[in-house]
């Protein structure tokens, strides 16, 4: 199976649709022990390696639904437009910077309608604190537009459709697809592809979509969304970039590869 096939058979399988007003029930996306495994399952068509891959990966799963049970997204979010911005000031900014400068954003403008409205000079006043102020106000005000004129306020839940969105890349429609809309997604951000080439799920690879079409055929789909941020607690506490990582530490240092 290609990657166009791939994604073409995760984006078109409908069981996971949203609710009506945009955000899954946050109740199902907690993710503990008993957590449902693979709808997937099937691994007749991956060579050797990769199932061997598939197999360290759902041990890994595993073990970090043990040690990080209730893993979520960090930006703090009540509408999925507000996620669609927050996603966008995030890129080389700290989540809890981004959660802080938001809410005079949203005090400004409360809605799509009204940040679609506003002066991108306006937008930047305010955002400016997390950095490429400018760009990333730029690209909000796009994307607001689009929502507005195109889409009715409403954040599109198609993931081409997303792509197509001013400022949206593959990792935040990635982002969007699981945490509004509870369907397959792997966002591949810093701590996701260090970690996972340091665990051996991936060899050598750092081009974000590279990684995220070498994970979808080893994590099983209903799985991604929950593992990345995982991933993002594990490269923040133990599996950290700048220090060695606290591999003594680590409920993942007798299967790790970077100690094997
Ligand atoms: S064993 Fe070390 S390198 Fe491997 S995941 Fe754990 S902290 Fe990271």
């Amino acid at each position: 199976m290609d990657n166009k096939q791939i994604l073409d058979k995760i984006y078109t399988d409908k069981s996971n649709n949203p609710d009506t007003n945009q955000l899954q029930d946050k109740t199902k996306k907690k993710c503990h022990k008993t957590d449902k495994g693979s709808k997937s399952g099937k691994s007749s068509k991956l060579t050797a390696d990769e199932k061997r891959k598939r197999k360290l990966a759902l041990t890994i799963i595993n073990r970090l639904k043990e040690a990080y049970p209730d893993a979520d997204c960090t930006l703090d979010y009540d509408s999925a437009w507000k996620l669609l911005v927050s996603v966008r000031l995030a890129a080389q900014c700290t989540d809890a910077r981004v959660n802080i400068i938001v809410k005079d954003l949203y005090a400004k403008f409360p809605d799509v309608a009204s940040l679609a409205a506003a002066d991108v000079s306006d937008i930047e006043e305010i955002v400016k604190p997390c950095g490429l102020g400018h760009s990333k106000a730029r690209d909000i005000s796009a994307c607001m537009k689009r929502l507005h004129e195109e889409f009715h306020d409403k954040v599109p839940e198609d993931f081409d459709t997303l792509l197509s969105l001013p400022g949206v890349g593959r990792k935040s429609a990635n982002l969007i697809m699981g945490d509004v809309f509870g369907k397959p997604a792997i966002v591949t951000d810093t701590h996701c592809i260090r970690l996972t080439n340091r665990m051996g799920l991936i060899n050598n690879i750092k081009e974000p979509k590279k990684v995220e079409m070498e994970l979808w055929k080893i994590i099983p789909p209903d799985e991604g969304n929950s593992f990345c941020h995982r991933l993002v607690c594990h490269g923040r506490d133990i599996c950290t970039a700048r220090t060695k990582p606290h591999c003594d530490q680590c409920v993942l240092v007798d299967i790790c590869a970077k100690n094997i």
